[in-house]
């Protein structure tokens, strides 16, 4: 049985709004009403954000928190993505006929404050031995599973030693092929890829990484040498990042952002619209300035460089791509098409076409 029990919170000092102050914040509000925000949604920031955040107001607002989360809206919900919906075993959410997340711990390392599953990040550590071990015997008992998916909380704050043992156990698992990794490790704790976490990762298993990773000024040297670190060891590197007003709502934002991770290997996978979480209404877009936002920036980044921007539908419907529509109906078989810079041209379909 494999025991992953929160033993490590090492180098995970919890922040107090203290030493916010001492770290010279322009906090928004007096530390009794922050007291109020982190009892609710708790806080916590490495060192490399930290220091990131004095001088980068987008990194600050994504783990400082604000009493703007104290605001409730009507549409918030505590389980915005619907993970308990398709959960057949604690720990397991299974939505997709070939792909299922293994939620192998709730901690993180930081936590963000626009978190979509910030009701249960950070509540009670890793995956209870008993809890791994009918998750993986779910694993074992549904042969369409191809694909794994470890998120949590943070699959990478476990360590090397347990997350190489969740891996051989998942290898062990014939028709399961690949494992994906969601992580925000290699951008908020970098020191912490080391050659023994890398090691961890190779087994029979094509591994993924998916770095969440929302603005350029979070991609640090640490940061970069991290994600190199992760390449040159052969594996796959996207990113996702959540639309955040205030944040990375502007077309410089995002294009920097974007370029910056093309350029370390990281292909530009999700623009996540954020979602409804509670107490995140204020880092809330519309979807059309999201359409805005994508339209402006096809034709300027290239292909590669630009990723998909996706509603993760409320209630646990899974993911859609909402970007915006260059394609227009007409007549059977004929079609407008827009250009990246906005001109309008007719298509027909073939006369011989189904
Ligand atoms: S790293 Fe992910 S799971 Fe953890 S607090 Fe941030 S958004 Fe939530």
């Amino acid at each position: 049985m494999t025991d992953l029990s929160p033993d490590h919170h090492d180098g995970r000092a919890t922040v107090s709004i203290a030493d916010l102050i001492r770290d010279g914040f322009a906090l928004p509000a007096d530390a009794e009403d922050l007291s109020r925000v982190v009892d609710t949604f708790r806080m916590r920031i490495t060192p490399a954000m930290r220091k990131a955040a004095q001088t980068a107001p987008a990194v600050a607002r994504q783990f400082v928190p604000s009493t703007e989360e104290l605001v409730e809206s009507p549409e918030d919900m505590i389980d915005p993505i619907g993970d308990d919906r398709f959960s057949p075993v604690p720990g397991l959410t299974h939505r997709y006929p070939d792909r299922a997340i293994l939620h192998i711990t709730k901690t993180c390392d930081v936590y963000c404050r626009f978190c979509f599953r910030r009701e249960t990040v950070g509540d009670s550590g890793h995956l209870s031995p008993e809890k791994l071990d009918a998750a993986l015997k779910y694993v074992e008992a549904t042969p369409s599973l191809w694909e794994i998916i470890l998120t949590g909380g943070d699959p990478l704050v476990l360590s090397p030693r347990r997350l190489a043992d969740v891996m051989e156990r998942l290898a062990e698992i014939p028709h399961v092929e690949v494992v994906r990794l969601h992580t925000r490790v290699p951008v908020v704790a970098p020191h912490r890829i080391t050659e023994a976490l890398i090691k961890a990762l190779d087994t029979r298993l094509t591994p993924w990484i998916v770095v969440h990773t929302n603005h350029a000024d979070e991609l640090t040297a640490e940061a970069e040498a991290a994600l190199q670190r992760l390449s040159r060891a052969g594996i796959g590197l996207l990113s996702q990042s959540v639309l955040l007003k205030g944040v990375n709502d502007t077309t410089e934002a995002l294009e920097a952002l974007f370029r910056k991770l093309y350029r370390l290997r990281v292909k530009p996978y999700y623009l996540h619209h954020c979602d409804m979480a509670k107490g995140a209404s204020h880092f809330r877009t519309t979807i059309a300035a999201g359409q805005t936002l994508i339209a402006a920036l096809r034709g300027h980044l290239s292909g590669p460089c630009l990723p998909t921007y996706i509603l993760d539908i409320p209630g646990g419907y899974g993911k859609s791509p909402i970007g915006p529509s260059h394609l227009f109906e007409g007549a059977k078989g004929e079609w407008t098409v827009a250009d990246w810079q906005g001109g309008l041209h007719s298509y027909s379909d073939p006369s011989k076409g189904d």
